[in-house]
């Protein structure tokens, strides 16, 4: 419990951090975009500065891609959870999510008929996978194949005994599987941990699984991951059931709420 607490607390205080630093550096990286942007207009291609200034613009664009991952992490964003049916919710994104992933992994789409319905904002969902589907991309590393699976799930005493903070229940499980490299157990350990990464510098920046794992959290859901070096990766959100009618307007809208809690 201690540990699960300090966790709390420091995903909570990083996050106010790093969303106040995204918050001030973000504003002056649109300034070096927007001038950036202005002088390449107006200047020749052949000037023998431009390629300079292109070099200048992707970097800050990238930049900019990391910003706004920490200002996602900080959740500044407002959420507006509603009654879905996941299946709906991924059936949607499956071709921008193909299209994340490239055309060497193969995306294997196994969705559960009569799922039960949850609470969430579909932009979380979207939020969710697109990082474990970034990640799995990331860990294959050429040809392989990635799984997406819902079923419904009922969580009993037995499982939750050996699982710290799982509380028994009815849940819609949204797995995503890959055939990637797989994690050691020095990842295994840390890898929620905000700022994380075993990617180059660039490439990660340590919170993708933190945001998931925020996210999951805060729908009062729960995650596991198995894992097994050179044969790849299971996730597994399950997501609290949704009982009663379903409500198909915002429950609530929460500007800001403690992460990992
Ligand atoms: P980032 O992707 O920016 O590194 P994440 O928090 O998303 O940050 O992931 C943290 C680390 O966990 C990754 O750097 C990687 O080592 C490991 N990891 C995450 N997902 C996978 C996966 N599907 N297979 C293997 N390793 C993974």
């Amino acid at each position: 419990l201690e540990a699960q607490l300090s966790h709390a607390q420091k995903m909570e205080s990083v996050g106010r951090l790093a969303g106040g630093v995204a918050h001030d550096f973000n504003n002056m990286l649109n300034v070096i975009l927007g001038y950036t942007e202005l002088a390449l207009q107006n200047m020749d291609k052949d000037d023998p500065l431009y390629n300079d200034l292109t070099e200048i613009l992707d970097a800050a664009r990238r930049s900019s891609d990391i910003t706004r991952q920490l200002l996602a992490f900080a959740r500044r964003q407002t959420i507006a959870p509603r009654t879905i049916d996941l299946n709906e919710t991924v059936e949607g994104m499956l071709k921008m999510l193909r299209r994340l992933i490239g055309e060497d992994i193969d995306l294997a789409w196994e969705p559960s008929s009569g799922l039960w319905l949850v609470n969430m904002d579909p932009a979380q969902v979207d939020q969710v996978l697109a990082n474990l589907l970034v990640n799995a991309r990331d860990a294959i590393d050429g040809v392989g194949r990635v799984t997406i699976e819902t079923d419904n799930a009922v969580l009993d005493e037995a499982y939750c005994a050996d699982r710290p903070g799982f509380v028994p229940g009815e849940f819609v499980l949204l797995a995503v599987s890959d055939s990637g490299c797989g994690m050691d157990k020095n990842t295994m350990d840390n890898l929620f941990e905000p700022f994380f990464t075993t990617k180059t510098v660039g490439k990660g920046t340590g919170l993708g699984l933190a945001t998931v794992y925020g996210i999951v959290r805060q729908n009062e859901g729960f995650i596991t991951v198995h894992s097994e070096p050179g044969q790849g990766t299971t996730f597994k959100i399950y997501l609290p059931r949704h009982v009663g009618d379903a409500v198909f307007e915002p429950l609530f809208t929460e500007p800001e709420t403690p992460l990992g809690t």
